[in-house]
This record gives C-alpha cells, structure tokens and sequence, in this order.
C-alpha cells in the first residue's frame, strides 16, 4: 500500500504515478520489444498481462498488447483507449489482488526502468510540424522582417505547417551528427562544410490514434477522438543551411536529419485534468476551425544543455505548452479540411513553444537573439548555439495536487561532423 494509489512505489516527484500510466515500447537483455506502462520507476509489460484485458472492447483484442509498436492499439479508437486505462489503473491500484498479490505475475510482468532501452513507440507514417506559438513566430519574424512585419499576413487566420520527415525521428537517448551541407557567407558564393549554427526546437507533439479516409475531413469539433496522447520533441535545426535553402519552399535539409521524441506517450485523458482556456484570438477565424471546449494544457517544459565537462545540465530554458496559439484540435482539423487523410501513428510538431518572457525562448536562435547575445551555462561555459558533445536535455510536467503527470525526458547527444 502506499499514499499515491498504486501499490508500487512511486516516488513524490516522479513523473509516472498511476494518474499517468504513458504507454511506451521497451526490450532488456532479456525480453525482445515489447509494450509497457511506465509506473515510477518500473514497467509494467501489457505483453506479460494482455490475459488481464478482459472488458467488452478489449477482451477479443488482446493481441494488440503483443505488438512491438502502439499502433494496433490505438487505431482501435477512443473507447478501447479508455478502457486500457481504467483497467490499468484498477490491475495498479491498492485494492486490486490480482496483480498485487500474485508474486509470480510480478516477477515476470514488471521491469526496472534502468535495465530497459527504449524504442520508438509508434510507427510513423508521417510527420507534419507546425509553427504555433505565436511568441516564437513574432521573435523569428522580428529577426529576419523587423517588428512591423514580424506575423505573416496569414499566421492568425491558420495554423501554419510543413510536410516533414517521418524516416528521421528517433527515440530519446539517439545520438545526432552534426549535418554538413549547403550554406552562403555574405558576399560570396555557396560552401559546403559542417553546419556552424545547429540549433534545437522545443516542441511537443501529439500522435494521430485513429485516422481518416481521403477526402474526408476530421472536424474541429471531433477531432480529439482521433488524438491519442503527446510526447515532447526536439527539431534539430540546421540553421545555416536553413537560410540558405527555404525559399521558396520551405524547410528541408536544414530539419530533416533528425527529430528527437521522448519515449513514453502520455495520453489525452492523464492531461485532461491539465486543460486550461484556449489562447483568445485577435482576429475571427473561420467556423471549420472552431470548437467550443478549452484544447490547451498546462505543461510545464524545460530545456537543458550538459557537456561532457559538465556535473549536471544547465537549464537554458523554462516554457510551457499553455502559450501555444492554436490547439491540436485546430491543426488537425486545419490539415484534414481539404480532405488530406491522416494515419494511425502520424506526429505532429506544436512549433517551437516560446513565451514572452526571454528565458522562456524555445531555441537557441532566440535565446542569442540571432548570435547577438551569449547564454550563460554556468562555471563560465557560454553558448549562442549547440557544439558537439552538447547533450540536449528537454523535460516536461503537469503539476498535480501531490503528484507530477510527466513525459519523463527528450535528450539527444550532439556528435562532431563526418569528414566529407
Ligand atoms: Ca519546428
């Protein structure tokens, strides 16, 4: 028995009490990939208890918890969803015997998170990253347009987003090569050599539960039957070789080379107690994007850099998920109205989420205002932008009353550049 609920142990901050139960993908030395639940510092294997799935959706779906991957899960939709967690947090609780008093069960089903890698959780199919934090896109606007121009004449009427790379996502814990590629020095004709501004992007990003067919749209008003749950995400960003490239059409070799996400995916219904009111919009927007109930969700994110002279990380930053302009509901609703379908298992990016306060800033690029400005990391260590050996370390939580629902971290390790 213990105070949070669960009769494992879950330490006071921890990120995994039973209010969060975020569904991941782990193998160990000893047990091929297969689905967890992350509950303090263990895993419970569905694989080891899928038997244990016995309400009236799941029970003649057990197999989906023997898959290496969540996809069959979640494309089961928002009730079987619902159901997995009301009999996890029964099979978890204090004054369930099942799995409480059956030592034997225990001792094959549950794992210490310290023996076990992490894989991706989903297949993604596809990848599309928005740019939905108005702060952020003011701060890059004002950079490169000046203050008068910072928002496009678009950016508050819809959620602004581009077609990314699904093949280069990778789990927490990647390393990531320093891209080498195309940029232009002032004055002078195009080089190619290792990225010199390689920057992250603090984002978090939601997975697609269940899809739609071609050419039929996902409602604003419905669409968080079809999102499962959310993970943070970095996307690593080249910026020297961004600059060069994007126009006209946008982002390309300067992001494609990696996408960091955490590896658990904390679901819709954990953050529901975290819903806080929809950013107000400035301007009327259009009735396919509207929906009546608040979509936003009080996430506490951090960012920090650790090199390997380092004791622990420096925290670069401190934002939160709340600041973002339009909701997930919104963008999914935005991206599926000309009739484009979605998949089971697509990721999409929020945007880099930056607040107003400058310590808030979600890059680099902002947190040197453009190379302007150093960002102090402690014991006279200083950074505009990454350098090899620079691990990235984002982290992010829901404030609860006595306990934390958390992603756990998003980290990625920076290594030097191939010598082409
Ligand atoms: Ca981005």
């Amino acid at each position: 028995m213990s105070m949070n609920g669960s009769f494992v142990e879950v330490a006071e901050n921890s990120h995994f009490p039973i209010q969060n139960l975020p569904y991941g993908v782990f193998s160990t030395a000893n047990e091929g990939a297969q689905i967890g639940v992350a509950i303090g510092d263990q895993i419970l294997s569905l694989k080891k208890i899928s038997h244990l799935f016995n309400g009236p959706i799941l029970n003649s779906k057990q197999h989906v918890f023997g898959s290496v991957t969540l996809n069959d899960f979640m494309a089961l939709g928002v009730e079987a969803w619902h159901e997995a967690r009301q009999t996890l947090q029964n099979l978890l609780g204090n004054s369930c015997p099942t799995l409480r008093d059956d030592a034997e069960l225990r001792a094959s089903a549950f794992f210490d998170q310290s023996d076990a890698t992490m894989h991706l959780p989903v297949k993604i199919n596809d990848y599309t990253d928005f740019y939905s934090s108005v702060q952020h896109a003011t701060n890059i606007g004002t950079m490169f347009r000046g203050k008068e121009n910072a928002l496009m004449p678009n950016w508050k009427h819809l959620p602004v987003g581009y077609h990314g790379r699904a093949s280069s996502i990778v789990v927490s814990g990647t390393p990531i090569r320093r891209p080498s590629g195309q940029t232009k020095p002032e004055n002078s004709p195009p080089v190619f050599g290792p990225c010199r501004l390689l920057d992250f992007e603090l984002e978090m990003a939601f997975v697609v539960g269940v899809g739609n067919e071609l050419g039929t749209p996902i409602s604003a008003k419905e669409a968080h039957k079809h999102i499962f749950g959310m993970v943070v995400m970095n996307d690593w960003s080249a910026r020297d070789i961004q600059k060069w490239e994007y126009v006209p059409l946008g982002p390309f070799l300067g992001k494609n080379f990696g996408t960091t996400i955490s590896p658990w995916v904390v679901t819709m219904e954990a953050l529901a107690p975290f819903t806080v009111q929809d950013s107000p919009k400035d301007v009327e927007i259009l009735p396919y994007l509207k929906h009546d109930d608040n979509y936003t969700f009080d996430i506490a994110l951090s960012v920090a850099i650790q090199d390997e002279s380092m004791v622990e990380p420096a925290v670069v930053c401190n934002s939160n998920f709340k600041y973002m302009y339009w909701t997930m509901k919104q963008q999914l609703a935005h991206h599926t109205v000309n009739g484009c379908n979605t998949q089971t298992g697509d990721l999409y990016g929020s945007g880099t989420i930056s607040g107003e306060d400058e310590a808030s800033f979600g890059s680099m690029l902002e947190l040197c205002w453009k190379g302007t400005r150093n960002v102090e990391l402690g014991n006279g260590q200083t950074r505009k932008f990454l350098k090899d050996g620079d691990n990235v370390v984002m982290s992010g939580f829901c404030q609860g009353n006595g306990y934390r629902v958390g992603f756990g971290t998003c980290e990625g390790k920076v290594l030097p550049a191939l010598d082409l």
